[in-house]
This record gives C-alpha cells, structure tokens and sequence, in this order.
C-alpha cells in the first residue's frame, strides 16, 4: 500500500504544510519547546520517561510493538536472574508508589511476564506517563530536520526528524532531543559462526528459532524430534532446560548442543559461586543433564553454513576438522544479537568497531576483560554521541556485548535526563548500586555469549 506522509508538530496536532516547514527552518530548536522522544517502551525507555515526568520535562515515548516491553514478552515465560531489588527503576518506584501500586517482594526472581505485568505496565499506565505513549509505531529513520549527515552548518540548532510507520501511514515527529532504547534482542546472529547471514539460513525459516522460545506452548513442534542447540550462553541453557523438561514426557526428543566453547565446563559459568543465585542455578541443572547424557554436547564447533535434504545439515569444522552433522529436525538459535544502526544512519555516530556498543563504553565492557558485575556505572559523558543530543542507551548501547544488566540502564537514563534538564551535576553523579557478579562471566577469554 502506498504510504502517505504526514507532520506531527509537538502540540499533536497533524499534517504540517510544506510552508509551514519552511518557516520552522528558520526557528531555533531551542525556541520551540520540542518534546524529548524516546523511542522503545522497554524497562529502559520507560525508566527515561519517568525520569523525564519527575525532571518535568515533555515527552514522547515511540513504541513499534502492540503493548509495551514487547520484546520482553517474546521472552516472558523464562525467569529473570536477577531479583526484583536490581530491577525495578528509582524514579519509576517513587511514581509508582504514590500511585498505591503494591511492590513485589524485592527477594523474588520475576519471569519475563511478570516484569511487564507487574512493574512495566502499572509503570506505563500512570496518568503522567500513559498520554505520551504511541504503541504500533515503529520508527524507521532519524535525521536533523532538513539535513543529511553530511551538513554541518547549523547542525546542532535544528531539531530532530523523527520517522515512524503509524496507521499505514510514515509520520515524521519534531524533537529536540532523541534517547534510542530500542534493545536489539529484535536482531539475532545467524547460527552461521562467521556472523554473515547467508540465504541457506533464511531458507530453513520455518524449522528456525532465535531466542527463547515456550517450548510449553509449542510442543507438537519439538515432541521427538531431533533438535540442535546453537550457543554457549545462558540464553542457550535456558532454552536446553525446557527442552528436557519435555524430553521426559517425549523421551525420543534428541537434544544437541552445538557451541564455539573449548570444553563444555566454559558453558556451566559460576554455579554455586555466582553472586546472582538463580544464574548459578542454570550452570548446576545443565551440568547434571549433560552428565547423565540427556544432552549431547558437541564443541569447539564452528558453523560455516546449514543445509537442507530431508532434514537439516550443519557444515562446520569439529576441533579444526570439517565435519558435517545430519538429521536436523529443528534448530534453535542463541548466538546472542546485534543492534540494528539502519534507523539511525544520518545520524553522526561514534560506534566501536568491534563490539558496536558506543565507542566510549567499550572498554568498560569488552566481553574479553569484564564480568557482568564489573561493569563500571557510567552515564551521559561516556554515551555522548558526536550528534548532540542524542544517545543510545539499554541493551543497544552494550552492541554485542551480552552483559547488560537493567540497573546499568537506569543508570544511563538518570544520568541522561538530568543532563537533557540542565542538572549537569546531577549526570556527573553516579548512583548505581550493582550486585556483586564478578563469576558470571567467567571464562571469558573464548566466549561468544557468556552472560544472557
Ligand atoms: C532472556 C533474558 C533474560 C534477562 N535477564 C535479565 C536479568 O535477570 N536482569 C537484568 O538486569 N537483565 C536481564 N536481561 C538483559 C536486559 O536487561 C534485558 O534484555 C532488557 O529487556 C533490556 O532492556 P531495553 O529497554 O534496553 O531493551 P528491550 O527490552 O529489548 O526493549 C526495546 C523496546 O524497543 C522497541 N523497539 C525496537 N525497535 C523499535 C523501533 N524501530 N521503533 C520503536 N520501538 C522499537 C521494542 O519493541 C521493545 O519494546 C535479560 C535478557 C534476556 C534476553
């Protein structure tokens, strides 16, 4: 369908006049009282916004799924590993509570669903927060109003143009400035251990996962079937947990995991030594399953592409020496993910080369140095961007490093905001309060995905 274009101005209201554009050109960003756009109602995005209603500032929260935290909810049968003490943000629990909600028991482990249930909806339903909430509205580019990336005159006086698909229509929003917290759990690596996506791939859609899936709602799909696992991660574990949980019902469900890692004992982590208990606990249960043979473990392996006869062929080297494994029925893959940069590409960036967080957090984060519990809090310094007033936060600012952790992303936020405010010593401070997890990552050296 052909998509039309229509201007939302700040005040909501619609379809802006080629004229009328030229006469904003002319206005300063600063004069005209923009909102602040989020874009991603996740715990982050929605951490911003009440960090944004306590700092009094206006703003819009662009949201691309049906409800919000709907990335969450694609996971939101697996249980968190942290408890609800490290997940709940401080502006959101000051709102929260003067509005009567009843906090969950701090000590308790929440799932996926009952994070959003919970905290993120009540969150995201408050009287100063639900108004400035677009659902359904994806947003497809940014770029300062007028220009490309390429012009700099005036640059950092010109508001944002925001791009989003709303109602079959791509609308574009004014902002003065712009907190991307868009995660990238929506973008995974390919089972292919070169991270080039190749068609073979997208051709075996229909027996692919990525991610977690519920395998509880889907067991006519794996009930003894021979499926691999791909990844060395806790997303990994996660889903190898389930799967055995159906094993015992179905017991010729064949379960294989296929990894990068020298030795399996890499993929166990911390267990009984990891400060987070219940990420520990996934260490213990896989090293039982994988002992008594209810998993088949195959590692150092090294996907160089799949293939499809009858079933589904996995062509790779074993230990350096090719080898080909057969007889797929499905695969699931948790090879960690990748943020997505297309919406913010005339956008000036500064993104590390390797890792693809922001440029200034690598090396507080490299995977080959850090432990999750080791990440040093940082806020608005470290994520500023060469586009002024513009940052990357949550998951997305990690790239592809899998160690985000919630409490570092309120952080991010609060520090943010106060700066977006002009509280510049309020962003100086640091406020965060991590648990002490240094093992969760230990083994590093070799892994892909060590920590989600
Ligand atoms: C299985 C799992 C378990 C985890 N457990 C923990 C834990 O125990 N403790 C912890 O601290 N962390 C945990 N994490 C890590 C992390 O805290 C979460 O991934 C968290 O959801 C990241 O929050 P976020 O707001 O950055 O991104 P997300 O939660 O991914 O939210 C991004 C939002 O942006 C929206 N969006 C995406 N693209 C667009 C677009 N173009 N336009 C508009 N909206 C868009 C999405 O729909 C989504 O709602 C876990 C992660 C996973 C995957």
């Amino acid at each position: 369908m052909m998509k039309t274009l229509k201007i939302i101005k700040q005040n909501g209201s619609c379809c802006t006049t080629a004229k009328d554009i030229e006469v904003q050109e002319t206005v300063n960003n600063s004069d005209k009282n923009l909102p602040i756009v989020i874009i991603g109602a996740g715990p982050i995005g929605l951490a911003a916004a009440a960090h944004l209603v306590e700092q009094k500032q206006a703003f819009i929260l662009l949201e691309a799924g049906r409800e919000i935290a709907h990335n969450i909810r694609s996971w939101g049968h697996v249980t968190l590993f942290s408890p609800w003490r490290y997940n709940i943000n401080k502006a959101a629990k000051a709102l929260l509570d003067a509005s009567g909600w009843i906090e969950p028991n701090l000590e308790t482990l929440p799932t996926g669903n009952e994070l959003i249930d919970l905290y993120l909806k009540p969150l995201s339903e408050l009287v100063q927060i639900k108004p400035n909430i677009q659902l359904n509205s994806k947003v497809v580019g940014i770029s300062r109003q007028f220009n490309d990336k390429m012009k700099t005159k005036n640059r950092v006086e010109q508001s944002f143009n925001i791009y989003f698909e709303q109602e079959n229509d791509i609308r574009i929003m004014e902002a003065r400035a712009v907190i991307d917290a868009t995660g990238t759990w929506g973008n995974p690596n390919p089972a292919n251990s070169t991270g080039v996506w190749l068609k073979n791939e997208l051709a075996l859609a229909d027996h692919i996962e990525y991610g977690i899936p519920d395998i509880n709602s889907n067991t006519k799909r794996y009930a003894n079937k021979k499926i691999a696992v791909i990844g060395g991660g806790h997303s990994a574990i996660n889903t190898l947990l389930s799967l055995a949980e159906l094993q015992k019902e179905n017991p010729l469900t064949k379960l294989v995991w296929i990894m990068r890692k020298r030795s399996v004992e890499e993929a166990y982590g911390g267990e009984e030594k990891d400060a987070l208990a219940a990420r520990g606990a996934l260490g213990v249960s896989i090293r039982e399953l994988v002992d008594t043979g209810k998993i088949e473990v195959i590692t150092p392996f090294y996907i160089s592409q799949l293939k499809k006869d009858e079933n589904i062929k996995i062509v790779g080297t074993l230990n350096g020496e090719p080898k080909v494994l057969t007889g797929f029925e499905e695969l699931i893959v948790n090879a960690g993910n990748r943020p997505d940069f297309t919406m913010i590409s005339e956008l000036r960036l500064a993104i590390d080369a390797t890792i693809e967080s922001m440029q200034a957090l690598a090396p507080l984060i490299d995977p080959n140095e850090h432990s999750c519990g080791t990440v040093r809090a940082h806020g608005e310094e470290i994520l500023r961007q060469p586009e002024k007033d513009f940052y990357i936060v949550g998951a997305k600012s990690y790239g592809r490093a899998p160690t985000f952790l919630m409490a570092t992303g309120y952080e991010q936020v609060r520090s943010i905001t106060a700066y977006l405010s002009g509280d510049n010593e309020a962003s100086k401070r640091v406020e965060l309060e991590l648990p002490e997890t240094g093992v969760c990552g230990m083994n590093l050296a070799n892994q892909s995905n060590s920590c989600c």
